[in-house]
């Protein structure tokens, strides 16, 4: 019986090199013809090597996305003839332009060898290419050759060899960002029953390709998908105020970009005139500036958003208090009975007030943080992170999820999933709660600025940063117990800078902070009534008093909290509402003493000392996810991770509490 033949196809760039790796593989051994219907020449020819080969010298192209008639058969053959290994052809001192090509080979999924050609033109510049790094990455054998001299030739059959031995479908996948991901997961639903709707052939469509629309049209007369894929590109490109082929180019190139930050040096200035973003990078993404630059940065942030914040705080502040006493005034003249006048100004102006006195605050963080992501620098911060994180078993992908969870968990834990592994996943999103989420702010607000108000902004950053540093430590005690495999590198897009687009700015940042304000409308809303009805509950008692039901509540769980120094029956009512929503902790307070911000902060003073202060600003920073976070965690992760975390920060946060008040007594 005759042995097997494999079929490998070599593509790569014009002038990357193909036909000379071509000749060098089968020497002698070669017919050529036409590709069928049309007068590009093709070229066949094979080699023996543990095995026969036949290659096939593919046309020359720049992409796959078929434009011209060389791209179009050079695709058409990798997925209709699908060879049993392709071989990209890689002009090496070209690295950027050239992986494009690799990156959308990947992409289709093709059983790939990268053969960076053109290794000497490469080091005569200067290059220093990292290959085991890139191999890594990408997860595909690299193979250097300098073709015209033949060498790494032997290397690379004996690559070709391994690689037809070994389909293992690979793991790369390029990540296109939040909008992107979710519309593609959506739309592979709606293609299901559509026999080859791979990722790349989705991806492929919001680009426009037209082959591949007509194929569509052909098959699927009648059926409305082109209806809803052209929906769903009007609205990506609406949400992302970008042609969508180009925005998908673009993520690529990010892509590239990281991986060559990565995996190559550059000894001397091979490029005379390097481009404007990669000359703020050498800056941004520096191996010892990047992570003091992005604490800067954060620092920053913080600085803006209260200074900032205090100004516009103010009359929010006393436009409720005026409201409240004006209302409560009014239904007392009008002779309306008392209990309306403290529901309405006690219970809900109060609350409610209480909780949208912090809105100027988390607009700024949010609008902080919107121009970071638009600027393209926070997928810098990933990057840089990605050191720091890789320490701790994680990817600096997961580094976005958790910036992003300082403006809100629950977005911060759908992003998780652009992260490719279930591991990361997992660990990404059981730490998140412990990024200070804005709906803590209020609570840091209030605290610091009744106990620390001369070092307000170094309190709340000293808080944000305890958080961090218990995520570092809970995602190495949780990948120990859960997940003991290796870490498999992984690439860092870097999308080019932008000047961030003001109303896409504003639009993210508005988004956002409409959810605040919608929890602060409906749960909040619903808590300050259910507060109000419990203190004033059984009928006859003192609003808000020990002896009402809500009184009765927090004693039962004063007692565990006494070690931590607030063992007082109204902190433990606020922090079983603030499981509901973390802001509510303020807006419980706000009911419960009938008070808000500066009134607030005297009644406080009460009844923490600063220490037992920090204590509990510590306890609401970690004690539990709010209930939405619970239940977006379900829903990324099912019940049992849900439980999960809901209990371990349950636990930590007392330990961590009971630790600073008691250290902090001892010390003071
Ligand atoms: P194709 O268009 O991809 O088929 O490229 P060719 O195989 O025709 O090669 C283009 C040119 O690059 C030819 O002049 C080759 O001799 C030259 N070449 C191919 N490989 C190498 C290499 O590794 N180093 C250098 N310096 N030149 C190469
Ligand atoms: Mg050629």
């Amino acid at each position: 019986m005759e042995k097997e033949t494999t079929r490998v196809a070599i593509v790569g760039n014009p002038n990357s090199g193909k036909t000379t790796v071509f000749n060098q593989l089968t020497g002698a051994r070669q017919k050529v013809g036409n590709w069928p219907g049309v007068t590009v020449e093709k070229k066949e020819g094979y080699f023996e090597y543990k095995g026969k080969f036949i290659v096939i010298d593919l046309p020359g192209c720049y992409s796959l996305t078929a434009y011209s008639l060389d791209e179009r058969i050079a695709r058409n053959f990798i997925v209709e003839e699908k060879p049993e290994v392709v071989v990209a052809i890689i002009d090496a001192s070209n690295l950027e332009r050239n992986l494009y090509l690799a990156v959308q080979l990947l992409e289709l999924g093709a059983n790939l060898v990268l053969d960076l050609n053109m290794m000497d033109l490469a080091k005569k510049r200067g290059l220093m290419i990292n290959t085991q790094r890139l191999s890594d990455l990408l997860g595909v054998p690299v193979v250097e050759t300098v073709a015209n001299r033949g060498e790494g030739i032997k290397q690379l059959k004996e690559t070709i060899y391994q690689a037809s031995k070994n389909f293992k479908s690979p793991y790369f996948k390029v990540n296109y960002g939040r909008e992107i991901e979710e519309a593609l997961s959506r739309l592979s639903k709606e293609f299901s029953d559509f026999p080859g709707a791979s990722r790349w052939f989705l991806v492929r469509l919001l680009e426009g390709d037209e082959e591949y629309m007509a194929c569509l049209q052909e098959e699927l007369q009648g059926k409305n998908l082109e209806e809803k894929l052209n929906l769903a590109v009007a609205q990506l490109e609406q949400k992302l105020n970008q042609d969508l082929e180009s925005y998908l180019i673009e993520s690529r190139y990010g892509l590239i970009h990281g991986l060559v930050q990565e995996a190559v040096e550059k000894r001397r200035e091979t490029e005379e005139r390097l481009e404007l973003s990669d000359r703020i990078d050498r800056v941004v993404i520096n191996k010892y500036l990047g992570i003091p630059i992005f604490l800067f940065l954060l620092w920053l942030t913080f600085q803006l958003t209260f200074k900032l914040g205090d100004i516009l705080a103010d009359p929010i502040d006393q436009g409720f208090g005026w409201l409240g006493e004006k209302v409560s005034a009014g239904i007392i003249g009008l002779n309306g009975p008392g209990w309306l006048a403290s529901l309405l100004s006690e219970g809900i102006i109060a609350g409610v007030g209480s909780v949208l006195v912090f809105l100027p605050y988390i607009m700024l963080l949010f609008l902080a943080i919107a121009i970071m992501e638009d600027s393209g620098y926070l997928a810098r911060a990933a990057f840089v992170m990605d050191r720091v994180m890789h320490s701790l078993g994680l990817h600096g992908k997961s580094a976005i999820p958790m910036l992003l969870g300082f403006g809100c968990n629950i977005p911060a834990i759908m992003a998780c999933r652009t992260l490719e592994s279930r591991k990361d996943r997992v660990l990404t999103i059981l730490i998140n709660p412990l990024m200070s989420c804005s709906a803590r702010l209020p609570i840091y607000v209030l605290f610091a600025g009744a106990f620390f108000a001369r070092h307000q902004p170094e309190v709340i950053f000293s808080l944000y940063l305890l958080g961090i540093i218990l995520a570092i430590a809970m995602a190495r005690l949780f990948k120990s117990i859960f997940f003991r495999e290796e870490v498999a590198p992984l690439i860092m897009e870097l999308p080019p800078y932008r000047f961030p687009y003001p109303k896409s700015v504003l639009i993210h940042m508005w988004e956002r902070s409409w959810i605040f304000i919608r929890k602060a409308g409906t749960i909040i809303f619903g808590v300050v009534v259910l507060v109000w009805l419990l203190s004033s509950l059984p009928p006859g008692v003192e609003y808000g008093s020990e002896q009402s039901l809500i009184g009765a509540l927090g004693k039962i769980i004063a007692p565990i909290l006494k070690p931590a120094g607030f063992g007082f029956w109204q902190a433990g009512v606020a922090l079983i509402f603030g499981i509901l929503a973390k802001e509510v902790v303020v807006g419980t307070f706000g009911t419960l003493f009938g008070a808000e911000d500066e009134g607030l902060r005297a009644i406080l003073v009460n009844y923490f000392d600063p220490v037992s202060a920090y204590a509990f600003m510590v306890m609401c920073l970690i004690y539990i996810p709010c209930v939405a976070a619970i239940a977006t965690i379900k829903k990324e992760l099912g019940w049992r991770w849900a439980i999960f975390a809901t209990g371990y920060s349950l636990l930590l946060g007392w330990v961590v509490a009971v630790i600073v008040y008691q250290v902090g007594k001892f010390l003071i």
